[in-house]
């Protein structure tokens, strides 16, 4: 059985704790690997080497961290067949998704490519009569990233290329579920020149999270999640004075006018929704219906729903590969029944659906349900699968007081034919990231990425400039150098501009 360990120090090391968690092939349904579950001493062990390496890659100038930079997209270009392979592999998504989510994590590599001049302060000459000041960013020391599993690479590169150039080390503590990809990050790094220790994996789950919440070595967590255990990391993480950023989960809606272009928003639809089988924080689980749009975008989403292409994530041919465990799976399932008990009208039913060859395999097919109503758990809770409900609004008003009352605000989007209607929805939305006409919003890597609401902990969006405000502490310098006459001890206030 392949064991997949730690990197530390800049190598592999093997696990020592001896508990493992069991790694799946998704598609087949067979365990491919075990993976080492850290204990306390093995994270300590990773913010140990991260602290004998972070005074000398603090201290190295912004232009030469920048320059592995370079080197590290450089090799994620060059392997990015291969990393899409080990995504699909854990993960099951399709080959064609996880090299996109390679290519979106390269974006933030690239912003980070320009840290000399994302790290400029701001200078001002003559604050007072031969008097200067500048401010400046410095890096915190130590950082630590948790992940989830539905973006094993990309989620990793929202935070470690900025966390890295702004002069932190880094400690990334994976999803247990696709634990191989973050080792090949720590390889590619080290091929690139960075030095040993700056950057660290420690494979694991509750107990390696608890160490880092309460390790006095690591500075700032970035969080990356569901939401109740963003709550437990915030909570725990500030607790012990930390500077903590996070993620959870999301309810994306998207609201459909009357006006909309009909055919192009259940194109948008069907992406969103059952893109990835719908384990995306961005992705679409509630399409609200304005007026008289509802009975169309029934009508035509159920024929595409219907024909949705599923299969193994290495089929060039699947347009949604399976479910990352058989838990999840189940409990997908166990959704749409909770959904038909409440009422609300099962259009399209993915439940039980088997694929020849791939019986074990951890299989869904797409469901649509309509009539949704606020207050079903399937509305009011994040299904994380291939299931869109359809909920119908008599007008936009109404729409936009659905997606403001409900707990989650990471995403959402509007598709309309008029830019007035499109001007007042972005502007009172309550929702972190909104597309207009565009249905998943993410933002590129130099804009930064967040929720509102249960979508998000903490003060800070994550890469982008929001990043590099959240891995670098500001600092105010006001000098001066005497010339001429002491000007002896001044005991009221200091007001350097008279
Ligand atoms: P998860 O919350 O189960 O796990 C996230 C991380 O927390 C993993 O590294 C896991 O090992 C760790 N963890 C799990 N249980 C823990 C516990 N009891 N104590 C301490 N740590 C624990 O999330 P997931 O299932 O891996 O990922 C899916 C979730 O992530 C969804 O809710 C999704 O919306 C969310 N997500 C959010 C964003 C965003 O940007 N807001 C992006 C991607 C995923």
């Amino acid at each position: 059985m392949r064991e997949i360990g730690h990197f530390i120090g800049g190598r592999a090391v093997a696990g020592t704790s001896g508990n493992f968690g069991e790694v799946f092939n998704p598609a087949t349904g067979e365990v491919s690997a075990r993976v080492a579950m850290a204990s306390a001493a093995e994270l300590d062990q990773a913010v140990a080497a991260a602290r004998a390496a972070w005074p000398a890659w603090a201290a190295m100038p912004p232009l030469r961290r920048a320059r592995v930079m370079f080197r590290f997209k450089e090799l994620l270009e060059r392997d990015r067949k291969k990393l899409a392979a080990a995504i699909t592999a854990e993960h099951g998504k399709t080959l064609a998704d996880a090299e996109g989510e390679v290519q979106r994590g390269l974006e933030v590599v690239e912003f980070a490519c320009g840290i000399p001049h994302l790290l400029k302060g701001e200078y001002t000459e003559a604050v007072g009569t031969g008097i200067e000041a500048w401010s400046v960013r410095q890096p915190l020391g130590v950082v630590a990233g948790i992940t989830p599993f539905n973006f094993p690479v990309m989620v990793p590169l929202w935070m470690l290329p900025v966390a890295l150039a702004c002069g932190n080390c880094f400690i990334l503590k994976p999803s247990e579920k696709d634990p191989s990809p973050s080792l090949m990050l720590g390889e590619l790094l080290k091929e690139a020149g960075l030095p040993d220790g700056v950057f660290n994996v420690v494979q694991g789950g509750r107990t390696a999270v608890e160490a880092i919440l309460e390790h006095p070595g690591i500075e700032a967590i970035s969080f990356v999640g569901s939401t109740p255990i963003a709550q437990t990391v915030y909570r725990g993480g500030t607790a012990h004075n930390k500077r903590v950023q996070a993620l959870g989960g999301a309810k994306n809606h998207l609201v459909v006018m009357p006006d909309a272009d009909m055919d192009d928003a259940v194109d948008a639809l069907m992406g969103a929704a059952y893109g990835s089988a719908g384990e995306r924080c961005m992705a679409v689980s509630v399409a609200v219906a304005v007026g008289n749009a509802g009975d169309r975008l029934i009508q035509k989403l159920e024929p595409r729903v219907r024909a949705l292409k599923v299969g193994p994530g290495t089929d060039p041919e699947a347009e949604m590969g399976p479910l990352v465990t058989r838990e999840h799976r189940d409990k997908v399932a166990g959704y749409v029944d909770q959904g038909v008990k409440e009422g609300a009208k099962l259009v399209v039913d993915g439940r039980g659906l088997s694929l020849q060859g791939y019986e074990n395999g951890f299989f869904i097919g797409g469901s649509l349900f309509d009539d949704v109503k606020p207050g079903m758990r399937i509305y009011n809770e994040e299904i994380f699968g291939p299931v869109l409900s359809v909920v119908r609004a008599p007008d936009l008003s109404g729409a936009v007081k659905l997606v403001n009352d409900h707990q989650f605000g990471n995403g959402v989007a509007i598709f309309t034919a008029d830019g007035g209607a499109a001007r007042d929805f972005a502007s009172g939305i309550k929702v972190g990231m909104v597309g207009v006409n565009v249905p998943i919003p993410v933002p590129m890597a130099f804009h930064s990425f967040g929720g509102w609401k249960q979508s998000l902990f903490g003060d800070h969006h994550i890469h982008g400039p929001e990043g590099v405000r959240f891995y670098t502490r500001y600092k105010a310098i006001t000098q001066r150098w005497p010339t001429g006459a002491r000007r002896g001890p001044e005991f009221t206030m200091p007001t350097l501009g008279r």
